[in-house]
């Protein structure tokens, strides 16, 4: 029943591109291409930063579309585009065995207010690709807000390194291995990124590297 409703409704809704809004497929070719591509990889201060897509107006439609609307092919496209750059990352650096994936967390309110942790799922959704691709990964998400942040978005660049500064900390320091991979879906200013890598080098975890779906050059990126 459910399968001949939504047929129907095909009928009368064709399909179209989220990105673009081209009929066709919900990510035509094109649109997809910038995110199933080779991860750049740059350095952001000691750490390796892996992503696929350049920010930009198409990067911030998925991301919000993702986060706000909870839309599926955006959120498949931004976890294959992780995926990608975890597996550069593993072979650049040759890593073996079980990979810790620690999240850049989100405030208890803007989960509360989206009723789902985007990042968390893009780390479930990551980790499912991974595991067919023979590589274990656990989602381990140690790092937490330890004190109330501003709306980053209403931020400019150095508001928000203020307001992230010592924001986050371990609620779990109890990590196997004692390293990690960084994640996030998206990296603009790195404010976010450059207070998880304190918090963790604090608490003594080795972080392998970084990696997200899209992020801004790095003349832009805060180091
Ligand atoms: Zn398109």
């Amino acid at each position: 029943m459910k399968e001949l409703i939504w047929g129907l409704l095909e009928l009368v809704f064709p399909k179209f591109c989220i990105i673009c809004h081209r009929s066709g497929d919900e990510i035509c070719l094109e649109c997809g291409s910038y995110w199933v591509a080779k991860p750049y990889k740059i350095n952001f201060g000691e750490t390796k930063l892996y992503f696929v897509k350049d920010y930009d107006s198409q990067a911030a439609k998925v991301t919000l579309l993702a986060k706000e609307n909870h839309n599926k092919e955006a959120i498949n496209l931004i976890s294959f585009s992780i995926f990608l750059s975890i597996k550069a990352l593993i072979n650049e650096s040759k890593l073996s065995g079980t990979i810790n994936i620690v999240t850049i967390p989100s405030s208890s309110k803007t989960i509360m207010k989206r009723g789902r942790d985007n990042i968390s799922d893009i780390c479930n959704k990551v980790i499912k690709l991974l595991r067919k691709d023979g590589i274990n990964a656990n989602n381990t998400p140690v790092l937490t807000q330890v004190r109330r942040v501003r709306d980053q978005s209403k931020l400019n660049r150095v508001e928000r390194i203020r307001n992230l500064d010592y924001a986050y900390g371990l609620k779990n320091k109890q990590l196997d291995g004692n390293s990690c991979i960084l994640m996030d879906d998206l990296i603009t200013t790195g404010s976010s990124l450059s207070e998880a890598i304190r918090a963790l080098t604090e608490a003594k975890i080795t972080i392998l590297g970084a990696v997200t779906a899209c992020a801004v050059g790095r003349k832009s990126l805060i180091r």
